[in-house]
């Protein structure tokens, strides 16, 4: 059986690109940036005042001192800061010239106002520094980001921090990859919609459901294609409308040994090259993945567990491949509150858990890759892998977050 971390390597390398488009920032959240990003002006652009305040000079800290002017953020000082001279200022003005730093107005003591103070020339007021000692209180020019420097890579996932840096820098219109389309057909005769009440032998669909939050979830675009009953003429006829329609086809269901699972075979009649259909995971065994003219197919187990698990392994970092991105789950440490013992180690095994705040990693009480409930209470999963027959209690376990 194809070893997981082989299975990976086969999606990811078979993942093609699908070129790229201009957005507006407001809807680049979560795409996939596909150009390194310059920075056009120096950051800040000006020595700045971090505090509000009097920019003075730090030899004049002991002196009385007399208030020249009023700098509001937006406005360009008039005046240079001479020997015991300061000028009021507000935090994200331009700091005037001949100050070294910025004392904050906490800092101070008026020693004579002047109601009219910001024309009034000739009668000014003057303060008096009653700090201890001041930080100097003024982001220079350019100290965070150079002009010409590159602020963001290709392959960036743009969160609201890249977001910040892409108006910052002026970039209005991010060049993102382009999305691959989903489709999503669920597979079962025993399947109806949310919205009905299954009879004695019927269950919901749910993992189309899933499916499609699991797939904008990771930045593609889900279509649903609905429920295909166990023909090959039903869920063939579906698989081309959708294969048709997306780049890549998620079939749920249907793959594993049954009589009834025919996906396999439909996908092969349908021109699809089988790259794989049998990945040493538990849950998700029965995982298929081909292709044809470019468009991906997978086949994924129908429990929903199992679907669940093998998105989140394998067709998430391909789809993310497919935008020209790397994807890291993110993942902690903590340690294995109970020992885990199995005696049958063929397969890299997957558990959901929840870590506490002391680190402490509990397994969920699960029972079947069909108890979906389970997986709410998690926040991550951890991997048994192959080969390895116990973790015991204490043991540092890598959690991946879900
Ligand atoms: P299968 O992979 O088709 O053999 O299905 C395995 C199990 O998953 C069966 O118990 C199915 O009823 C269940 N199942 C299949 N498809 C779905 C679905 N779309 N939503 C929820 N459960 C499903
Ligand atoms: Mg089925």
């Amino acid at each position: 059986m194809l070893k997981f971390d082989e299975a990976l390597q086969i999606v990811t390398s078979s993942a093609r690109k699908l070129g790229t488009e201009r957005v507006e920032l407001g809807r680049a959240s979560n795409r996939v940036l596909a150009e390194d990003v310059i920075c056009d002006i120096d950051m800040p652009p000006f020595n700045k005042s971090a505090m509000d305040g009097f920019a003075c000079r730090r030899a004049d800290l002991t002196n009385e001192l007399t208030v020249v002017e009023t700098i509001p953020a937006g406005v360009m000082p008039k005046k240079k800061i001479g020997k015991n001279q300061c000028a009021k200022i507000m935090t994200g003005a331009v700091v005037p010239e001949g100050a070294d730093c910025v004392i904050m107005v906490e800092h101070t003591e008026v020693l004579a106002h002047n109601s009219s103070q910001r024309s009034a020339e000739p009668e000014r007021d003057r303060i008096r520094f009653i700090g201890k000692c001041t930080d100097s209180n003024i982001a220079a020019k350019g100290e965070d980001v150079k002009k010409g420097d590159v602020v963001l890579r290709a392959g960036v996932l743009i969160k609201a921090q890249h977001i910040a840096v892409l108006a910052s820098v002026g970039c209005a219109r991010p060049l993102v990859t382009i999305a691959p389309r989903v489709g999503i057909i669920a597979t079962g005769d025993e399947l109806v919609e949310p919205d009905r009440k299954p009879t004695a032998c019927q269950i919901r669909n749910s993992n189309s459901f899933q499916l499609a939050a699991q797939v904008a979830g990771a930045s593609a675009i889900p279509t649903h294609y609905g429920i295909a009953a166990d023909t090959k003429q039903r869920i063939s006829a579906v698989l081309t409308k959708a294969m048709a329609e997306n780049d890549v086809v998620i079939v749920s269901g249907g793959v594993s040994v049954g009589d009834c699972d025919l996906v396999r075979d439909i996908l092969k009649e349908n021109g699809v090259k089988i790259l794989f259909e049998r990945v040493a995971v538990k849950p998700g065994r029965p995982t298929v993945f081909g292709v044809a003219d470019e468009i991906f197919c997978f086949g994924l187990p129908g429990n929903p567990v199992s679907g669940f698990v093998m998105f989140e392994l394998l067709v998430k970092p391909f789809l993310y491949r497919m935008m020209g991105h790397d994807f890291k789950p993110t993942s902690y440490r903590g340690q294995l509150e109970r020992t885990i013992k199995r005696k049958n180690a063929e397969r890299d095994f997957w558990l959901p858990v929840v870590t506490g705040y002391d680190g402490k990693v509990a397994q969920i009480d699960y029972h079947s890759s069909a108890h979906i409930t389970a997986l709410c209470e998690a926040d991550g999963l951890i991997c048994v892998p192959s080969g390895v027959t116990e973790i015991k209690e204490g043991a540092t376990v890598v959690v991946r977050q879900i």
